[in-house]
């Protein structure tokens, strides 16, 4: 659908997907209908913008599909199984998400697209990869569920030799005809079941991430469902499965060899079988859950053709974001790491298994997690924990099961000094050479209004014990 002239479209929720596309589908000729569930003083306000445009807005009726609609364009988080896309699905219409939009919408020379996805990781992988391909002198971004619009970034002046795109599970589910030049499914664990419906529809959609792909498929070794995937997908002759592992590489695997990381997928010189890329101290921080990210994004700059001193550079150039593994301060010989991003058991795992002897600081809001197998598997690495948050319950009960010996503090309190007394307790429960770890496994929404500020409260405290 090309010629948007006098076409039909429905999109589906204002926001920061709805309005721009919007926005760009009438400028482009299209008769425009927004709906939305909401009918708040925002909704009114983000309303009246576009109908002052000759848009018009269906505030609180998000379920009714509009008459005569030929293509829904939907905002990620839509539910496949709500009223509206029933009744398109019953109607034969299409529904794109904002990512099938964007890519429909570039241009003829528009920069290919090294995709990433998996259920944790993504942002950091997409950001070392941008470091990268920058070191390359390659003009590019970190767009998509990162927090910049890929319909901005496509339709924007700019221009860029390739994007480091960032997907989730939502975007991937409503990007039929999307087509990377290669891209990789960093891992799999369960994570927003109640939207996918299953663990098997979760993983058929991060598993669209490789549908076409043209150079490489990247994929965890460590994780058979990944390499599941790409057996799954239809991809383009010549397309190679690309691993990834943190021991020592295969055939067309990255791996890490005496503490050196090393490609032996992409070989420049003929007469080596391997690729020296950088050390593992060039990773930051050298955890290793970030270790395997650093290589899957190494994979996919390769697969770029980008050359192994730029691998390098690239990842001594990057810098986590806050609250992911961040180092806040020393005190009396023990360290307090930030890792407010941990907001699942999947990722509480893995920072878990950077350090040996912890106080761990978790809870919150469990969102339908069991947390058996994360207690059980770093049961040995607790000195003690301290628990807040109203599903804390959820992990005393693991704890007592799997670590009944390990010393727990339960806070009851949601109040603003909470993380102050939280952080107090895990303070008289380390020795040193201990780690204090905020990884708390668990969203934040109870007790703050997002992770950003969980982990800023936890800086914040622990300054005041350094005072
Ligand atoms: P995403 O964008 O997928 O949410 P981030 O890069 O923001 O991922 O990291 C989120 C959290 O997930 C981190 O704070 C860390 O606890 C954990 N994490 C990062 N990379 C991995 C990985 N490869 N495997 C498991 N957990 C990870």
């Amino acid at each position: 659908m090309t010629d948007w002239q006098g076409k039909h479209v429905t999109v589906a929720g204002l926001g920061v997907s709805g309005i721009p596309a919007a926005k760009v589908l009438h400028a482009r000729g299209a008769i425009v209908t927004v709906v939305n569930d909401g009918d708040d003083a925002r909704a009114r306000e983000q309303a009246a913008e576009l109908e002052a445009l000759g848009i018009t807005v269906r505030l609180g009726d998000g379920a009714t599909l509009p008459e005569g609609t030929e293509l829904i364009v939907t905002a990620p988080g839509w539910k496949p199984d709500k009223p509206l896309f029933v009744a398109a699905r019953e109607a034969g219409v299409d529904i794109w998400g904002d990512v099938e939009l964007a890519w429909r919408l570039r241009g003829p020379d528009a920069a290919p697209w090294l995709a990433v996805t998996g259920t944790n990781g993504k942002t950091t992988t997409v950001q070392m990869l941008a470091s990268i391909l920058k070191a390359a002198g390659l003009r590019t971004a970190a767009v998509g569920n990162i927090g910049v619009s890929l319909l901005d970034v496509v339709l924007g002046e700019e221009q860029y030799d390739v994007l480091a795109v960032e997907l989730s599970s939502y975007q991937l589910h409503w990007a039929p005809s999307l087509r990377a030049h290669s891209a990789a499914v960093l891992n799999l664990a369960p994570d927003h079941l109640d939207w996918h419906g299953s663990m098997e529809a979760y993983a058929a959609d991060k598993g669209r991430v490789y549908e076409g792909n043209r150079v490489a498929c990247v994929y965890n070794v460590a994780d058979k469902a990944t390499e599941d995937l790409v057996r799954e997908a239809d991809v383009e002759e010549g397309c190679r499965a690309i691993g990834f592992t943190l021991g020592t590489p295969g055939p067309s695997q990255l791996g890490v060899v005496d503490g050196i990381l090393v490609d032996r997928a992409f070989v420049e010189n003929r007469h080596k079988n391997a690729q020296e890329l950088a050390e593992v101290s060039d990773v930051n921080p050298p955890a290793p859950h970030n270790i395997a990210n650093a290589l899957a994004a190494a994979a996919l700059a390769r697969a770029f053709g980008v050359p192994a001193a730029a691998v390098r550079d690239g990842l001594r150039n990057f810098t986590p974001d806050a609250h992911r593994i961040a180092h806040v301060a020393d005190v009396s010989g023990v360290a307090y790491i930030d890792d407010s991003k941990a907001t699942n058991t999947h990722a509480a795992e893995a920072s878990l298994a950077a350090y040996e002897s912890i106080v761990w600081i978790a809870g919150g809001l469990a969102k339908g997690a069991t947390f058996d197998e994360l207690v059980a598997k770093s049961a040995k690495r607790l000195r003690g924990v301290v628990l807040i948050g109203k599903d804390r319950a959820l992990i005393r009960e693991a704890l007592a099961r799997h670590a009944p010996e390990v010393p727990v503090v339960d806070l009851d309190r949601t109040d603003t000094g909470a993380m102050l007394a939280a952080v107090r307790e895990a303070q008289r429960l380390a020795a040193a050479g201990d780690t204090v770890l905020l990884a708390p496994a668990c969203a934040s929404m109870d007790m703050f209004a997002n992770y950003n500020k969980r982990g800023d409260a936890f800086a914040e405290a622990v300054r005041e014990l350094g005072a």
